[in-house]
Order: C-alpha cells, then structure tokens, then sequence
C-alpha cells in the first residue's frame, strides 16, 4: 500500500541534496535559499532546502533492484539518474547499494549521480520533476496486470503519458521494454495515439546486422543490465522494445 508514501508539493521542495550530496550547491553560494512554505506552520518554522547544481535527467520508474540505474550511472557521469520504487524494500536495498557503491568508489567518485526514492510514479510525477526535465525515462518490465479490470494499474495510458511528455524535453525519449506481448502493444497504442510522441526508428531500438550496430546505448543496457531482461534472457524469453521521442509542442497559431 501507498498510504504512507508523501509527496513533496513542487520540484523545489524535494530535498534533493540528500539524494546526490556531491552535487549540493554550497551554503555561501547559494544566495537565496528555498525554502519549504509550511503556510499552516503558526511558528512559520521553514526548513532551508540545498538546491542542487544539476538537475535530475534520467528516471527509472519501478526500477526494482536498480540494475539499470547502476549500469546508466557510469556511462552517463555527467546526468543524475533516478530511480522510482513503490516497494519499500526494494527501494531500501537500492538505497543501500548507492551507499555502498559510492564508498567502494570514493576514489573516482563515481555512482554519486545515482539515487533511488520510494513513490508511487501513478501519481504526482510533476510534483518531482519541472516541466521538461527529463532527458530520458525507462519504464522495463512494467507489472503486466493482466486481467482487463486491472488494466488501470498499468503506468502506460494515456493520462500518465500526458504527464510523461510534460516531464520530457522536446526530443527526449521514454524507452519501453517487455516480455508481454499484449502490453507491449497496450503500450504502443497509448504511445502512438499520443500528439505529443513519435516512434524513433527500427535501427535506434534494434540496431542492424548481427551485431545489433547502431542500436542506441540505453536499448543495450536495458534489454541487457536489468534484472528482469536478465531473467527473460535466462528463460530465452522474448524482448519487446518500444521507444518514443517527445516531439516539440505545436506553436499557437
Ligand atoms: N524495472 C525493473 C526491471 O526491469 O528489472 C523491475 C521490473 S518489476 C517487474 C516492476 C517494478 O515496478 C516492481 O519493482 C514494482 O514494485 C514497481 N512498480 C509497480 N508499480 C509502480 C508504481 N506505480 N510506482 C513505482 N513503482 C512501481
């Protein structure tokens, strides 16, 4: 259950700093400091949040054990990566990874630029991220919820996809994966019906020849780095990719 879950009410009162300390901007140099509006506080008691120099380009939503955001972080040093749980423990033992891979890399400082947070991506994506954000979102092996009646429980339809294009830069991808065949397509039809997606080429999202050539980085790593690819591929199970760019919004005439 999600009960528990809190979200924070904008971009700028998530305490992102926790997240990736590295990249906390330094007291002196933050001028201003945001503050959290806590308008029904009688103290006015306001909790200074460290902004952070970078912002978040890359989410992984239910991103399970992780797999994928730590094969994404050291190939993209430069993008904070994050990844989104629903499940507490799950999101813990990410949680714990970061920790742990960050001090067995303190030396080059790497896996500082990935995180995991606990939240239900069903609701209040925009709460985490502004308005085009995001570079890159994966969504690998979703939750089937097979039975029609479930069907609401998918994170692909066409409300969510509204709030996806509203995360992405124009020209961003949101990358798809799975070994389901009927949401595999549930998923292309709410993506292709969507004004605000196109379907990137055959090439980008399977390369060509035997070696797969020209096949983008990402399409690799997540048929191949997380952990549920990695059991279809123990099962010789099937992959299907899907992969959508956000197209710039339509002028006003
Ligand atoms: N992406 C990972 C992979 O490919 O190995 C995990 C795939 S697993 C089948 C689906 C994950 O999505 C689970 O860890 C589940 O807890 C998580 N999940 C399902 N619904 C979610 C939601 N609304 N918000 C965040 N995570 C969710």
């Amino acid at each position: 259950s999600d009960h528990s879950l809190t979200y924070p009410t904008s971009p700028a009162d998530m305490d992102w700093a926790s997240l990736y300390p590295i990249y906390a901007v330094k007291d002196d140099e933050q001028s201003k400091p945001k503050l959290t509006s806590h308008d029904n506080d009688p103290e006015e008691k306001r909790t200074a949040i460290k902004a952070l120099t970078k912002n978040v380009e890359i989410a992984d939503i239910g991103c399970g054990f992780g797999g994928l955001i730590f094969a994404l972080a050291p190939k993209f040093p430069d993008k904070l990566i994050l990844g989104l749980e629903i499940r507490t423990s799950v999101t813990e033992y990410v949680q714990e990874k970061v920790r742990a891979l960050r001090v067995q890399n303190a030396a080059t400082g790497a896996y500082q630029n990935a995180s995991c947070i606990r939240a239900n991506t069903m609701k209040f994506l925009p709460n985490f991220f502004q308005k085009a954000q995001l570079d890159k979102i994966f969504l690998c092996f979703p939750d089937p919820h097979f039975k029609q009646r479930k069907h609401k429980a998918r994170i692909v339809s066409y409300t969510l996809n509204s709030e996806y294009a509203y995360v992405l830069k124009p020209g961003a991808v949101v990358y798809t994966i799975t070994d389901v065949q009927d949401l595999h397509e549930w998923m292309k039809g709410h993506f292709e019906k969507h004004p605000s997606f196109e379907r990137v080429s055959k090439v980008f999202e399977e390369g060509e020849g035997d070696n797969g050539e020209g096949m983008d980085e990402c399409v690799r790593l997540m048929r191949g780095e997380t952990e549920e690819g990695k059991k279809v591929t123990r099962n010789n199970g099937m992959k299907y990719v899907a992969c959508f760019r956000r197209l710039e919004d339509p002028a006003w005439p």
